[in-house]
């Protein structure tokens, strides 16, 4: 039987995990030194590894031989078990299917048997922030005075939707999206031993596309082994995720910026030939974009503006049964801002499209130029989002990516995207 490349390469130990060495390294002194908490919560991106490690450090904790120290050895009863996910010992939900408060009933019940083949009874629930208020409060007390043998792991990529209640009696751990060269690495070492025929580029670029998630990396790369029977290449790569390339989107680029209507359009319209959907190349350009903040600091201005712009093609498009049309419409009206930095006017002869443009004395040119430390870029988030804690704001700073090493831009695209969703 096939087996995808996601399950096939899942780590089953701490040396295995990919991008999350100072967890690893933790959790395995932890073990070591025998100083297990009651309760650990791991919270970051999806796909980066939470559920994998949690599993184990389950493993590990009731291996009876275990290697170095803190290794689960995958030999004996318990960590077979575990392997198998059949051990009595480790109890895993997803408390996106199971959120209600008689699945959390059912698993404290659980808890009143000491542990079988181990020393400890763990208790993994992933998507921890889906459970509902009464399920979090009667989980709440056995969390608070749990059996001496038990170990809660609570996963969730929302850290903010977490009950503090809950979150307060936690380990935590930040688990970190795997950057863009330890991804190229584990990707060229699958692909030697799967005997997959690569170019690095076409790694590359599915590092990129993959946004440091692990699992759709792994997908992309069990795809792209099965597309071709030839060397794999970056167009292939493009083809199979319907995704756009950086020359083509540093044409669009070019065209904006020169104003070229004719071509511009007659791009797009090669793009939707070539089945990129509009969405996707909106998303795509307005990364781009972004990562040109970086490239070109003088142009803000002109940058912010597009940027804008894109937000709202993005939103029509959300709305829209034609999506072509209005991502045509879209773009000539932004061509038309690049022209005027004033008020818009309508080019398509459509009345029904509205679409509000911030005006530009409202946008606060380049606000990270006073920012001292990430504090600030925190405290400035919160003034622009009053109606998040403080908590939250700090949660979407730390899920952010950086982009070439730096998050002040993204972040203030970030929040002016929130801003324009209130
Ligand atoms: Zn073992």
């Amino acid at each position: 039987m096939y087996i995808p490349f996601h399950q096939k390469y899942r780590p089953a130990k701490f040396s295995d995990l990919v991008g999350q060495a100072p967890i690893a390294q933790t959790l395995s002194n932890a073990i070591k030194r025998e100083r297990v908490a009651p309760a650990y919560l791991f919270y970051g991106p999806r796909g980066c590894g939470k559920t994998s490690t949690a599993r184990i450090f389950a493993a590990a904790l009731n291996c009876s031989n275990r290697v170095n120290g803190a290794e689960p050895c995958g030999l004996c009863f318990s960590c077979t078990e575990a392997l198998k996910q059949a051990s009595l010992d480790i109890i895993e939900i997803d408390a996106a299917s199971n959120s209600g408060v008689e699945n959390a009933t059912k698993l404290i019940e659980k808890l009143h048997y000491a542990p079988i083949s181990g020393k400890y009874k763990v208790i993994i629930i992933d998507e921890v922030h889906m459970l509902t208020r009464e399920a979090f409060n009667s989980l709440l007390k056995t969390i608070e005075e749990p059996p001496a043998y038990a170990v809660f792991i609570l996963a969730t990529t929302e850290l903010h939707k977490v009950k503090e209640s809950v979150a307060s009696r936690c380990q935590h751990f930040s688990f970190k999206r795997v950057n863009s060269d330890t991804m190229v690495q584990h990707l060229s070492a699958i692909s030697k031993t799967e005997n997959i025929d690569i170019k690095s580029k076409a790694l590359e670029i599915i590092a990129t596309f993959s946004d440091g998630c692990l699992r759709d990396a792994l997908c992309m790369l069990d795809q792209a082994q099965s597309f071709r029977a030839g060397a794999i290449t970056p167009d292939d790569i493009y083809e199979l995720t319907g995704k756009v390339s950086k020359e083509l989107l540093q044409k669009v680029y070019n065209l904006v910026v020169t104003n070229n209507q004719t071509e511009l359009l007659t791009t797009l319209r090669f793009l939707a030939f070539e089945g990129k959907e509009p969405e996707t190349i909106v998303n795509q350009f307005a990364k781009f974009i972004t990562d040109q903040l970086i490239a070109e600091p003088d142009q803000t201005n002109k940058l912010m503006r597009i940027s804008d712009y894109l937000l709202e093609i993005q939103k029509q498009l959300k709305s829209t049964v034609n999506p072509q049309i209005w991502l045509e419409v879209g773009f000539l009206k932004l061509l038309d801002s690049t022209k005027t930095s004033s008020k818009v006017v309508a080019v398509a002869s459509t009345p029904e499209v509205t679409m509000p443009v911030t005006p530009l004395l409202e946008i606060e040119e380049a606000p990270w130029k006073t920012w001292k430390s990430y504090d600030d870029a925190i405290k400035w988030g919160h003034s622009k989002l009053p109606a998040k804690s403080i908590t939250e704001v700090s949660t979407m700073w730390n899920n952010l990516l950086a982009v070439n090493g730096k998050k002040a831009v993204a972040w203030v695209e970030l929040i002016r995207g929130e801003m324009n969703e209130q």
